[in-house]
């Protein structure tokens, strides 16, 4: 029998996020230079993390640097893009999707176009927690520095953070880079990174919502039935429990006979492990990777979904012609596919190669996807667009 202890997860990922020029990677290698004197971290130059290597993506391009560090608490992997349509390119393909992100703002300038953009996006694609570093206050008086902080709050509060209990951190990257150690300089970062291992809190697995799993393949075991194979997402799985079979317009009820993890039988699996279940009376044929096994009754299937999505510029390899409402085409996501239907907003007549924006997703059968789930739109087997669903529609 499993032990069922709660493992921490002691990994966490952040990145910066901001206007152009507000100091995202000058924060970023200042947060490694003073992790570095502590011996757990390796320093990473400005240099090094600005010229981020390209990468490839799900058919897109995205300039990102991942910066890696300890604190006493946790190890975080960092992503720093060097331009504002990295950042977009970034986050709508859920690529390196964030537990918190460090927004960045100058309190030379206080929040612009691109601190609301990113804000909003960070909002509608699911990232929990935001900190802000109020940046280069070096370079202002102290009444400045309280108006960009309480503009700060409204402008959370208005995109549906809590603004009036996150961490704002007041501070110069720009001095903590160059080791300064009066209080904008190296303690400010200090203060930072506590308000980061505090304001996040450890995400443990959840081991009390109903268990779900999304099926990566299926196979027949001669003799015994229907196997399927996935990560267990979240919840507790024991043996003959009832469970849905769901997907692709069908929904069937099953028990589970049988797990097996690592070849041996057990008598419960747990959210993170990866299993093997044998289903009671399910037939090969009506199981496709891209199901769902869910405790029974837990979950609803929908036609209707509502996403953040990124259509590829031309030079990325995208669409010559801009997308209408009732544009139809295969979306992919994970190892299965769907026909779905593309409508924009009312108010939006075209998007063209490039734009981003919210639309509304109609699958050709019911499905469950969660928040976050990210997608691609292929036309004959070019990638030209890539999104992350937002909202399940009924
Ligand atoms: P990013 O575009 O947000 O990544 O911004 P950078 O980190 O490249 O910084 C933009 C410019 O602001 C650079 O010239 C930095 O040296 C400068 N800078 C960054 N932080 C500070 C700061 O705290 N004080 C001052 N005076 N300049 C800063
Ligand atoms: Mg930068």
């Amino acid at each position: 029998q499993k032990n069922l202890v709660v493992e921490e997860k002691k990994h966490c990922n952040v990145g910066t996020i901001g206007h152009v020029d507000h100091g995202k990677t000058t924060l970023t290698a200042a947060i490694t230079k003073v992790l570095s004197k502590e011996g757990t971290t390796k320093y990473i130059p400005y240099d090094k993390i600005d010229k981020a290597p390209e990468e490839k993506a799900r058919g897109i391009t995205i300039n990102a640097a991942h910066v890696g560090y300890s604190t006493k608490n946790r190890h975080y992997a960092h992503t720093d893009c060097p331009g504002h349509a990295d950042y977009i390119r970034n986050m709508i393909s859920g690529t390196s999707q964030m537990d918190a992100a460090i927004l960045v703002v100058a309190a030379t300038d206080g929040p612009m176009p691109q601190t609301r953009e990113h804000l909003l996006l960070a909002k509608q694609v699911g990232v929990q927690y935001i900190l802000v570093f109020i940046n280069k206050v070096d370079l202002v008086d102290e009444e400045v520095l309280d108006l960009v902080e309480i503009e700060m709050r409204d402008m959370l509060t208005d995109f549906g953070y809590d603004g009036n209990n996150i961490p704002i951190i007041k501070g110069s990257a720009l001095k903590a880079l160059n080791d300064d150690p009066s209080d904008i300089g190296v303690p400010s970062i200090n203060h930072l990174l506590d308000s980061l291992d505090n304001h996040v809190p450890t995400i443990v697995r959840d081991l009390e919502s109903p268990f779900l799993m999304p099926i990566d393949k299926a196979f027949t075991v001669p003799g015994r039935g229907t196997v399927v194979v996935g990560t267990i997402k979240r919840g507790v799985m024991k043996k003959n429990d009832e469970a849905h079979l769901m997907g692709f317009g069908i929904k069937v009820k099953t028990t589970l006979s049988d797990m097996q993890i690592f070849r041996s039988s057990v008598l419960e699996a747990i959210a993170g492990d990866n299993v093997g279940v044998l289903l009671r009376s399910i037939k090969l044929r009506s199981v496709e990777s891209g199901m769902l096994l869910c405790a029974a009754g837990s979950e609803e299937m929908s036609n209707h979904f509502k996403a953040k999505i990124y259509f590829l510029a031309r030079s990325e390899g995208g669409r010559k012609k801009p997308v209408f409402s009732k544009y139809s085409q295969q979306m992919f996501s994970g190892t299965w596919n769907i026909a779905c239907r593309i409508d924009l907003e009312p108010t939006i007549e075209m998007l063209m190669p490039g734009d981003h924006a919210e639309v509304y997703l109609t699958l050709l059968e019911g499905m469950v996807m969660t928040t976050g789930q990210p997608f691609t739109i292929r036309e004959n087997n070019v990638t030209v667009a890539t999104g992350i669903v937002t909202e399940t529609l009924k």
